[in-house]
C-alpha cells in the first residue's frame, strides 16, 4: 500500500491511461539545440525509468518566427522527426509517455522576426514584434497544427499547447498586448479566438486518440490580464475545442511577482487551480513550487487538482516518483528552487543542469560507476563540496571517512537556511545528512582534522571551505562590529540601525535576515500574497491587488554598501536577482555604491565617495556587519603539501571567488566520479 494513494492512482483518459498523477512539466534545457540526440533521449529516458507518468518536452517552436531565439529547436524536416523519434522510442521502452510542447514565443522571441497580436515590445526582449495580419494569423494556426502532426509522426503521445506565461497565445488573450480591433481583438470572445482555433485545428490534425494538454494562464499577474470568469470561459471553450487536459500557467514572464523562486511558498499557487476544479470536465493539472510527494499528495487529496506538474524536481532527482512509490521519500534529492543551474543557465545561453544533481542533462557524460579498486578516502570538510565528494565516492564503493570541525554536516548551507525565503536549504541539509548515513560514510565531527588524522588514507580530499575576508577597516575590532557568521549562526544581538559592508550574495542575505521579523512569508501564503500584492482573480483582474505590495514594515533600518560604483546586486542570479533587489527595496534598505570605508566608530561607519574620497559622512549605525567576501581556507592542504602529499582540493578551499553550492557540488561529484 503506497503512502500516497492519490498520487499513485492511475488516470484513464479514455484512449490511454496515465499510470500515476505526476507530470514532468516543460523545461527548456538547451540539449535539443546541441544536436546530441542520444543525450536528449537519455535525459528523458532516465526520467521515464524514474516512474513519472507523462513528461512534457521543452518548448519546440512551430515556426522560425515563433522560436524563443533564432535557431531554437523546431520539428521541420524528416531528420528532425527522426531525431525526436529517438527520444520517444527510448521513453516508451522505459515505460514512459511523452508529449511535445509547442511553444510560440510571440513578442518574447529574442529575434527580429518576432510577431504578436500588436506591435508592442515586451520588457524582456529588445525586439519589437510585427503585428500579424489575417493571413499571418492563419499561418501561425496552421503551423501549430503541422507541428502537432509531426509530433505524432515522431512518436509522441501528445502535445502541450503553450497558452500561458505571456507567450504568443497569451498575448492575444490579454488586452495587455492585444490592441486589435478586428475579429482577433476587442471583446474577450475575439481575443480567445486564437487559442480555440489552435486547439480545434490541432485536434483535427492529430485525431481523437492523442493527448492535447492546453496550458492556460489562470492568473496573469500583469495589468489587463484575465478575470476569473474569463479564465473559466476560456477553459470551457478549450475543452469544447478538444483538449484532453488543462494545465495551469501562473504569471507572465514579465510579471513583477515571483512565481517559482525559492521564496515563493510551497504550492503557493495551487489555490488558483483549485478555483477551476468542477468548472470543466477534463482533468486539471496544478503547478508551481511543488517539490515533495507529501505536498503533491495533499493537493490531490484536498481536491486542488487531478494531477500535479513538477518540473525542476525532476532535474534534482530523475527517480522522484519511483522513490516516492517505494516509500523512500527521504531519499529524494530535493529541488531547492534556486534556479542557479537551471533557469539561470537557460537565460544565459548555457546548458541546463541542477545545483543538487550535476548529472541532470549530463546523463551520458557524468557517469557514477562502481570503482575498480575500493580505496580509503578521507574527505575533510562537510559542506556541499565535501559532502558531494564523500557521497559519490561511497556510492562507487570506496570506504569514506568524513571530517568536519563542526558537530554537524552542512557547512555554509546552515547559514543559507536561516534566511527568510531560503527555508528549502533545510531540506537539502536533511537530504545530505541522510545520504551520509545510508551510504555508510564514517563521520568524525566536532574536531578539526590534522595532517596526522588523514595520513593513512589512499586519497585525501580537502573541502575545508572558506573564511571571511578581513577588510582591514580601522575600528573593525570594536564590539559594534560583527561578521555574518556572528549574525546568522551565532545569533549575536544586532541593533536597530545596521550598516552592512559588502553587497554580494551574503550581504543581500544578511540584509534580508535583519529586516524581517516574525514568520517568514514563504511559510505563510496569505502573508506572502500581501507582501507581493497578489489577489484573488475573482476580486481583481489578473490577480493584482489594487493597493500593490504591502510588505511587513522592516524590523531594522539597514544600509547596504559596496565599493564598486555600479548598481548593487548586479552579480546575483540572472532570474532571481530582481526578486532580492525588489525585496530589499520593499524593506526600505538604503543602497550605496562607490563608497570608501574610512573607519568605524561608536557612532557608526565613516565613509567617503569615489576615488577623490569626497563627501565624507557617517552612516549612523548601532551595528556594522562585515560581509566583505571570503578567502580559501587552505591550511590543511598546505600542511599536507609541505609533507609531500598531493591532496585533492575542491570547493571554496580551491577557489573562494564566486563560490556557490552549485560549483562546490559539481566539483565534488566530478572528482569522486573519477577516483
Ligand atoms: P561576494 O559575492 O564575492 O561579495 C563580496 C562583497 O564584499 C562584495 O560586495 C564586494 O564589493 C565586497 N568586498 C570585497 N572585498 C572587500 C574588501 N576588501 N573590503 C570591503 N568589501 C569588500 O561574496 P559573498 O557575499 O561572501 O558570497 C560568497 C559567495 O556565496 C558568492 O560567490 C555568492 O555567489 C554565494 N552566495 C550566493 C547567494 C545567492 O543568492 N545565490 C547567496 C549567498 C551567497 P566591493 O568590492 O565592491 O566592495
Ligand atoms: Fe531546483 Fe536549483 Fe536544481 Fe534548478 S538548480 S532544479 S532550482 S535545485
Amino acid at each position: 500500500m503506497t503512502q500516497y494513494p492519490h498520487l499513485f492512482a492511475p488516470l484513464d483518459l479514455g484512449f490511454t491511461t496515465l499510470k500515476n498523477r505526476v507530470l514532468m512539466g516543460s523545461m527548456h534545457t538547451g540539449l535539443e539545440e546541441r544536436g546530441d540526440w542520444n543525450r536528449v533521449a537519455e535525459y528523458y529516458a532516465e526520467r521515464a525509468r524514474g516512474g513519472v507518468a507523462l513528461m512534457v518536452t521543452g518548448g519546440i517552436a512551430p515556426n522560425n518566427e515563433g522560436g524563443v531565439f533564432p535557431g531554437a529547436a523546431g520539428l521541420y524536416t524528416p531528420e528532425d522527426i527522426a531525431n525526436h523519434r529517438m527520444v520517444t522510442d527510448r521513453v516508451h521502452a522505459a515505460g514512459g509517455k511523452i508529449a511535445m510542447q509547442i511553444l510560440h514565443a510571440g513578442r518574447y522571441a529574442y529575434g527580429p522576426e518576432c510577431v504578436s497580436a500588436s506591435p508592442i515590445k515586451s520588457p524582456i526582449s529588445p525586439f519589437p514584434p510585427k503585428e500579424l495580419d489575417e493571413d499571418g494569423i492563419e499561418k501561425q494556426i496552421a503551423d501549430f497544427a503541422t507541428a502537432a502532426t509531426r509530433a505524432r509522426e515522431a512518436g509522441y503521445d501528445g502535445v502541450e499547447v503553450m497558452g500561458s506565461e505571456g507567450y504568443f497565445i497569451n498575448q492575444f488573450i490579454a488586452k495587455h498586448v492585444n490592441k486589435r480591433t478586428d475579429r482577433w481583438g476587442g471583446s474577450y470572445e475575439n481575443r480567445i479566438r486564437l487559442p480555440i482555433e489552435i486547439v480545434k485545428r490541432v485536434r483535427d490534425a492529430v485525431g481523437p486518440d492523442f493527448i492535447i494538454i492546453y496550458r492556460l494562464s489562470m492568473i496573469d499577474l500583469v495589468p489587463d490580464g484575465s478575470t476569473f470568469d474569463e479564465v473559466v470561459q476560456l477553459a470551457r471553450a478549450i475543452e469544447d475545442a478538444g483538449a484532453t487536459i488543462i494545465n495551469t500557467g501562473i504569471g507572465w514572464h514579465e510579471a513583477r511577482v515571483p512565481t517559482i523562486a525559492t521564496s515563493v511558498p510551497r504550492a503557493g499557487f495551487a489555490w488558483v487551480t483549485r478555483k477551476l476544479m468542477g468548472k470543466v470536465s477534463v482533468p486539471i493539472i496544478t503547478s508551481n513550487r511543488i517539490n515533495t510527494p507529501e505536498v503533491a499528495e495533499e493537493l490531490l487529496a484536498g481536491g486542488a487538482a487531478d494531477l500535479v506538474s513538477m518540473a525542476r524536481p525532476f532535474l534534482a532527482d530523475a527517480h522522484f516518483v519511483a522513490k516516492a512509490e517505494a516509500g523512500k521519500s527521504a531519499e529524494i534529492a530535493p529541488c531547492i528552487a534556486c534556479n542557479q543551474a537551471c533557469l539561470d543557465h537557460t537565460f544565459s545561453g548555457k546548458l541546463t543542469s541542477c545545483l543538487v544533481n550535476p548529472r541532470a542533462c549530463a546523463e551520458t557524460e557524468l557517469m557514477i560507476e562502481p570503482a575498480t579498486h575500493a580505496k580509503t578516502i578521507a574527505v575533510v570538510g562537510a559542506g556541499p563540496a565535501g559532502l558531494s565528494a564523500a557521497i559519490t565516492a561511497a556510492q562507487r564503493g570506496h570506504k569514506v571517512t568524513l571530517f568536519d570541525r563542526a558537530d554537524r554536516v552542512g557547512g555554509q548551507l546552515h547559514m543559507a537556511a536561516t534566511i527568510p525565503g531560503k527555508e528549502e536549504f533545510t531540506g537539502l541539509i536533511d537530504w545530505f545528512t541522510r545520504q551520509v548515513e545510508t551510504n555508510g560514510i564514517e563521520t568524525r565531527l566536532g574536531a578539526a582534522a590534522t595532517a596526522g588524522d588523514v595520513a593513512n588514507f589512499d586519497e585525501v580530499i580537502i573541502a575545508t571551505g572558506v573564511a571571511p575576508r578581513d577588510p582591514q577597516i580601522d575600528g573593525q575590532d570594536a564590539d559594534n562590529v560583527l561578521s555574518y557568521i556572528d549574525v546568522l549562526l551565532h545569533k549575536k544581538p544586532v541593533g536597530d540601525r545596521v550598516a552592512i559592508i559588502g553587497a554580494g550574495g551574503i550581504g543581500f542575505d544578511v540584509a534580508e535576515y535583519l529586516t524581517h521579523d516574525g514568520p517568514s512569508p514563504t511559510l505563510d501564503i496569505a502573508l506572502w500574497q500581501k507582501e507581493w500584492g497578489v489577489a484573488d482573480t475573482e476580486e481583481h483582474r489578473a490577480g493584482l491587488a489594487p493597493e500593490g505590495p504591502q510588505p511587513e514594515p522592516p524590523a531594522r533600518h539597514v544600509t547596504l554598501l559596496q565599493r564598486k560604483s555600479k548598481a548593487l546586486g548586479k552579480g546575483l542570479g540572472k532570474t532571481t536577482g530582481w526578486i532580492h533587489r525588489a525585496s530589499l527595496k520593499m524593506k526600505e534598505v538604503t543602497m550605496q555604491g562607490g563608497v570608501n570605508y574610512e573607519r568605524i566608530g561608536p557612532e557608526g561607519l565613516h565613509v567617503t565617495s569615489g576615488e577623490t574620497r569626497d563627501d565624507p559622512r557617517v552612516i549612523a549605525a548601532d551595528t556594522i556587519v562585515l560581509c566583505a567576501g571570503q578567502v580559501s581556507d587552505r591550511s590543511l592542504a598546505d600542511a599536507l603539501e609541505a609533507q609531500g602529499r598531493v591532496p585533492h582540493v575542491i570547493g571554496g578551499a580551491d577557489v573562494a571567488a564566486e563560490l556557490d553550492a552549485k560549483r562546490a557540488i559539481d566539483q565534488g561529484t566530478r572528482l569522486a566520479a573519477r577516483l
